[in-house]
């Protein structure tokens, strides 16, 4: 459908000029087995489900707390932080990046992000008027040199890590050394940490240019709820709480997140899970032909050499199998595969290879 022209509102030119962003499909439940877009594949911990029920029934004619200090408590608690001054609350990571840019990068300034990466923070620069820069990742993951360099304007970097679709992680000691190199804000993006081996927690305490961002989303099955939060040292918080809606999350929603962070084993148990059959899901694409780059998210990155990415992904949606088709133009395309259950995973390794037994005969 084509969109209305309205001709006489004076939309801010930064807006009228901007593509918007493109989540990734979102189908009626139950019509495809769901690998696109990195969601986890059980249910979230019971104790979330018990919270939500309880919060339904409590004071919903009364704002929420505006600083959802429960969950601050909570997240303090179970990442080992000083204390809740340290964690900002906000209506899924999405809207903390928001604030990161809202907060550092004025018109005209940029910000720097790698490709291919998690390009929503394009999308941020674009609606402050700001201009981004991208920085290509080598052919084998590595961040070039480029992407430590400091520059007058440059307001903000920001690194998905483990980064999204590759899967792949920069060290700690390469990200403190890169956030010692830059004179703005590094920005973590730790939206998969839970499934990697290390995360730069630590590196906050030490640095106060070094900003993580975590999600409910992924580790802990709660894309439907929208909670994500920033890890930062105590005076980025305060600076950031003044910018941030009265009441971005809801008293349900803080609730739920209260008792995710409370659900520690719950927690260690998916993950476990998940990499169990991220693994499996590595070694059998690798023995259909496919290039895997290994990976420390709940999604693997994949490529196959006769280049039919786009065929395949046609194939499998065809099947009621959604995976992501990526293009990243000159870099090239791929696809882009969630750890589903280990039924998920098996009924797409099929449905891969009847699609590779047609394309390739
Ligand atoms: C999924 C994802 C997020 C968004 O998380 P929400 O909390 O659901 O907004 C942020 N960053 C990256 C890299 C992601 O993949």
């Amino acid at each position: 459908m084509a969109l209305p022209h309205c001709t006489d509102l004076q939309f801010r030119p930064a807006l009228t000029q901007m593509k918007p962003y493109a989540p990734g499909e979102q189908p009626p439940p139950g019509k495809f087995i769901k690998l696109n877009t990195n969601e986890n594949p059980f249910p979230p911990p019971p104790a979330v489900v018990r919270a939500i029920t309880e919060a339904a029934n409590g004071p919903l004619n009364r704002y929420p707390d505006p600083l959802a200090t429960s969950f601050r408590r909570a997240a303090a608690e179970a990442l080992g932080l000083p204390g809740p001054e340290w964690v900002l609350a906000g209506n899924g990571s999405d809207e903390i990046l928001t604030l990161l840019v809202r907060g550092f990068v004025g018109e005209s300034q940029s910000l720097r992000l790698p490709t291919p990466s998690y390009i929503l923070y394009r999308t941020l620069a674009d609606i402050q008027g700001a201009k981004w820069e991208q920085v290509a990742f080598t052919e084998d993951w590595q961040l070039p040199a480029e992407f430590r360099q400091p520059r007058e304007d440059l307001r903000l970097v920001l690194l998905p890590n483990p980064n999204s679709p590759s899967g792949t992680v920069v060290p700690p000691s390469e990200i403190e050394s890169i956030a010692d190199s830059l004179t703005c804000p590094l920005v973590v993006d730790e939206a998969y940490a839970d499934f990697a081996e290390e995360n730069c927690l630590d590196l906050v305490q030490r640095h106060e240019r070094i900003l993580v961002t975590r999600t409910l989303s992924k580790s802990y099955a709660l894309a439907g709820v929208r909670f994500g939060f920033l890890v930062a040292q105590p005076h980025v918080i305060a600076e950031l709480t003044k910018i941030k809606d009265s009441y971005n999350c809801d008293a349900i929603s803080i609730a739920a997140a209260t008792a995710a962070m409370q659900s520690q084993t719950w927690l260690a148990d998916v993950v476990t899970s998940v990499n169990c059959t991220r693994a499996r899901l590595e070694t059998e694409l690798a023995g259909l032909g496919f290039d895997v780059v290994p990976s420390h998210a709940n999604f693997v990155w994949c490529t196959h050499p006769s280049g039919e990415h786009r065929a395949i992904y046609e194939f499998l949606k065809a099947n009621q199998i959604l995976v992501r088709y990526m293009d990243f133009g000159d870099w090239g395309d791929g696809l882009r595969i969630s750890v589903g259950t280990d039924d998920q995973i098996d009924a797409c390794l099929l449905m891969i290879q009847r699609a590779l037994a047609k394309l390739t005969t």
